[in-house]
């Protein structure tokens, strides 16, 4: 039988798969000797047999979890529902990677009328029955809420109810009589709202509970944030099944959340919050403003000197900053969680760099512990220092996660969504946060909340993703009902404008000046790091001479992709670039592509100068040529005039350029074939550019690569280049001057990638454009696709948009195969990616392990692929000593030397062989040279005969 449950003293950290983290922590700690309460993890196979069994938990899952509830009561000498001394339990989920926030927890599980009135009759003392009956109240209304779904608002009215009935702010500040009415009416309301009473055999309330965590992993919020980090949904979620410690008993006790470095800076102190007398989910909820860890010192010296000592023990341990939840019952510690902390970019950067100084980890490990996707944050705006500086804040909360966010208010997560949409700038302010409000979150430049620390669901999340946050700024006073708000003095509407410093936690009336971010200081470091270690270059997608200066301040070491069309956007240029599409004749064309040419030149110098030596590789026009033809009847008037044709001509020019397809239809190469001139213009383009930019710098060496798109046949890609190479040689001639360039193709019909052989052998380069290739593989329109995306995603039939992220299996097999078969044919050949997944981490990794050369992306997301393209290559490294220490470790000495001497034998025969060969074909030439003479002698004689 298999085994789906473990003790805690069962597991271990490296169990992480199959504990989850959260368990394999707990089994950890419980190792090393910290004062954990020791319960048990049901595994993440558990939770994936679960939904194969049609989301029902099969009867030897329960079975062994009532085995292992047994042990637990035998261990901890309490048992559930027992009259005397009952069992309590939390309930918590626990995946793989850690998802704050997105899935469930139960707390205080195991409570019914009998147990709470055996609890109260067993302790005299009053304030305990507070305590018994908060407790009670929290479980029914976590019960309702988490599993059964009943929303939470029925019973928040309930607690503002009786609150304002007793003139009170604070839960804290209700009596044992209160909460015991409370729990009454919680009971209530179940019942009304699910017509049944409230479950009170703790056995079932904890089948239900498991059920609900297993089920938890499904929510959509956690589906939305598994495909924003990349975490499969195969993974499952475990559950861990702990007794409960009470934060809550009395004012000898308390709950915290800290961390052993800065989650927003990094520094290296402990940071975190702590609250007397309350349950772990007060801190996290932001329910009540929670103390500094520091004032934890003054309250319970003894715990607070344990927890210290438990943070060095920990970090030491993991050799990562902690994130911690804790708890002090009547003045005794206890650990309920730890993990590495998530945190902002900025902290990731320097808690890595800290670590390699403090000789905690290697240089490789440290850039294999950044997350690529966070250095996003980094190279988005900064507020202006000067703009920031005259600049007076009107409020204060806590810098949550750091960064500039300027924007319009908005004040709930459907709104912040429905406004981005529309292309606004929002930012969400909200009382407090709580995890249905993450795709409003994402949606927003920075969120702003009245409650909550710095450990608050808001402040957590929005580290997480990388938005701007500023929590807690209790000065706020909120109508949300009528969406307004007062702060200094001023009343703020939906729409207004402010802006908020995640960093320092201040607030702003109206928006401050944004200026660029740069790479400096520890980011520097680490990408320095990460060049060190990646054997993949980094190339970028670019147009403009701007965005290519940009891509190489984050260091591009060139352009993998200049899309030409995009250079003829401009008002000043479309002009005469629809005078080339709606040409009757060549001669005509021609005369138009000859007023192009210069502008051309002009572009590809600039680039050239921009990249400073390095590769760059322009790609021949693309686009349908439909989508540069005027639509409007003014200015097609204004096209026809200049063109000297009639209106109606112009018109029917353009009526003959629809397609029914223009993905599929006359563009790429294609257009080469039916307009070689087009390719002529471009191929004089790039070559007077080189040989302009080689006179100014020939220590650069120019060697220009250029690029033919679409290609889907290998005498298409062959009749094209033979006009690239034809023009580029005519151009040299003239010129007089040496200039080597290459011509290769984008990948990006399927077609191509299964006959890569025969299109390889004329190709200098091959570059995948997996927009195209992921188009035409699925036969998804990449304009369209998003309509139903999200319809594949609710029905796990697709976990990630396909243009987004690489599919391996698919798209993937194309291109490795492309890669191989190009590569057979021709050794020479260098390969790169150039569609959106050149940014993408996991891409970069899959395209690190199919042997490319480069990757080339948007200039802002350089640095990730650098990091990425490190990390893939320092992966890779790990798995080949793995792979090889593994064998190592399987072979026996005997065996080892035999092999030896196989090889040393098989080495003699090698040599001998060749000896062999080399006296045969010795013996053999010099036959040859004998007949060679014998024939011309004999040749010879009769020609003297004749
Ligand atoms: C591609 O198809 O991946 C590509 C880079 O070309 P474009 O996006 O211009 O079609
Ligand atoms: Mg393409």
């Amino acid at each position: 039988m298999k085994k789906w449950v473990y003790l805690f003293n069962e597991g271990n950290a490296d169990m992480r798969n199959l504990l989850g983290g959260k368990g394999a922590n707990l089994a950890e700690m419980t190792n090393i000797g910290l004062p954990v309460p020791q319960g048990f993890t049901i595994t993440t196979e558990a939770c994936t047999q679960y939904y194969e069994d049609g989301r029902t938990i099969n009867e030897e899952i329960m079975g062994q979890v009532m085995e292992y509830v047994a042990k637990m009561e035998e261990y901890n000498g309490k048992k559930f529902g027992d009259l005397k001394n009952p069992l309590l339990v939390s309930v918590r989920s626990g995946a793989r990677a850690s998802m704050p926030g997105m899935m469930d927890t139960i707390l205080n599980l195991g409570l019914n009328e009998d147990v709470v009135a055996a609890m109260i009759a067993g302790n005299p003392d009053p304030k305990f029955e507070r305590f018994v009956y908060d407790s009670y109240r929290r479980f029914i209304q976590m019960f309702s809420d988490v599993v059964m779904e009943v929303g939470k608002k029925y019973f928040e009215k309930l607690i503002d109810d009786m609150k304002s009935e007793k003139g009170v702010k604070y839960d804290v500040d209700l009596t044992a009589e209160d909460l015991k009415k409370l729990a009454g009416q919680f009971k209530e309301e179940y019942k009304k709202q699910l017509g049944k009473d409230f479950p009170s055999d703790p056995v079932e309330q904890l089948k239900l509970a498991i059920e609900a965590v297993f089920r938890s992993w499904d929510n959509p919020r956690a589906n939305v944030y598994r495909r924003d980090n990349d975490i499969p949904y195969s993974w499952g979620t475990a559950v861990n099944v702990m007794p409960m410690v009470f934060g809550n008993l009395n004012n000898e006790s308390g709950t915290g959340v800290a961390f052993t470095r800065d989650p927003a800076t990094g520094e290296k102190k402990l940071m975190g919050e702590f609250l007397k007398n309350a349950q772990g989910e007060d801190v996290v909820a932001g329910v009540r403003t929670p103390m500094p860890i520091s004032q934890m010192e003054q309250e319970f010296p003894e715990a607070f000197e344990q927890f210290t000592q438990v943070c060095e023990t920990l970090e030491k341990h993991y050799r990562d900053m902690q994130d911690m939840e804790f708890t002090v019952e009547n003045r005794k510690l206890y650990m309920l969680q730890c993990r590495n902390g998530k945190r902002t970019a900025q902290a990731a950067l320097k808690i890595a760099c800290d670590l390699v100084d403090e000789g905690m980890r290697t240089e490789e490990e440290a850039v294999a512990m950044i997350d690529p996707r966070n250095l996003d944050t980094l190279l988005h705006p900064q507020f202006d220092t000067e703009a920031l500086k005259a600049a007076t804040p009107m409020g204060k909360g806590l810098g949550a996660s750091p960064g500039a966010a300027c924007g319009k208010i908005v004040f709930t997560a459907d709104d912040a969504q429905a406004w981005n949409a529309r292309g606004e700038q929002v930012v969400l302010v909200r009382l407090e946060t709580s995890p249905e409000d993450i795709t409003g979150m994402k949606s927003a430049q920075g969120i702003l909340t009245v409650r909550g620390g710095m450990t608050s669901h808001a402040a957590v999340v929005a580290r997480g993703m990388g938005r701007c946050c500023v929590s807690g700024c209790g000065d706020i006073i909120m109508d949300e009902e009528n969406k307004r708000f007062s702060l200094g003095g001023k009343e703020f509407h939906e729409g207004d404008e402010i802006s908020i410093d995640g960093t320092t936690g201040n607030i702003y009336d109206g928006l401050i000046k944004t200026v660029d971010a740069s790479i400096a200081g520890d980011f520097d470091r680490i990408m320095g790091w990460a060049d060190k270690y990646r054997t993949m270059k980094v190339r970028t997608n670019a147009d403009t001479p701007a965005d290519a200066k940009k891509a190489r301040e984050l260091g591009a070491e060139g352009i993998g992709l200049c899309r030409t069309e995009h250079m003829f956007f401009s008002e000043d240029r479309i002009e005469i670039f629809r005078e080339m599409i709606c040409s009757d004749t060549v001669e005509e064309r021609e005369k138009a592509l000859d007023k192009i040419l210069p502008y051309q030149q002009k572009d590809f110098e600039e680039l050239y100068e921009a990249l400073e030596g390095c590769p760059v590789t322009i790609r021949f026009l693309d686009p349908p040529l439909h989508e540069f033809v005027p639509q409007e009847e003014d200015d097609i008037r204004k096209l026809a005039f200049s063109l000297g044709k009639s209106i109606e001509r112009v018109k029917s020019i353009i009526a003959s350029l629809h397609e029914f397809n223009p993905m599929m239809g006359h563009r790429g190469l294609r257009l080469a074939v039916t307009y070689p001139e087009i390719a002529r213009m471009q191929t004089k383009a790039v070559i007077r550019a080189a040989l302009s930019i080689n006179k100014k710098h020939p220590e650069w060496n120019m060697k220009p690569e250029i690029m033919i798109p679409l290609t889907s046949e290998a005498k298409e890609y062959d009749y094209v280049k033979k006009i690239v190479v034809e023009t580029a040689d005519a151009e040299l001639n003239a010129s007089e001057e040496e200039l080597q360039y290459e011509v290769g193709t984008m990948i990006e019909t399927p077609r191509a990638a299964i006959t890569a052989d025969a299109i390889g052998k004329d190709a200098d380069f091959f570059c995948f454009g997996t927009n195209d290739l992921t188009q035409m593989t699925y036969g998804f329109s990449r304009d369209d696709a998003g309509k139903f995306l999200n319809a594949y995603y609710d029905k796990k039939i697709m976990e990630n948009d396909p243009f987004a992220k690489l599919d391996q299996e698919g798209v993937g097999r194309l291109m490795k195969m492309a890669v191989d078969m190009g590569k057979e044919s021709n050794t020479e050949l260098h390969i790169g990616i150039c569609g959106e997944h050149g940014g993408d981490p996991s891409s970069v990794e899959f395209c690190n392990s199919i042997g490319l050369d480069y990757v080339s992306c948007s200039p802002y997301r350089v640095p990730i692929a650098r990091l990425s393209a490190a990390q893939a290559a320092i992966k890779q490294n790990e798995e080949k000593q793995k792979a090889k220490c593994s064998w190592k470790s399987v072979v026996d000495e005997d065996t080892k030397q035999k092999l030896k001497d196989a090889a040393d034998r098989a080495q003699a025969v090698a040599k001998d062989l060749a000896e062999t060969s080399a006296e045969v074909a010795k013996a053999g030439l010099a036959g040859l040279k004998a007949g060679i003479e014998e024939a011309r002698r004999a040749f010879n004689e009769s020609i003297k005969k004749d």
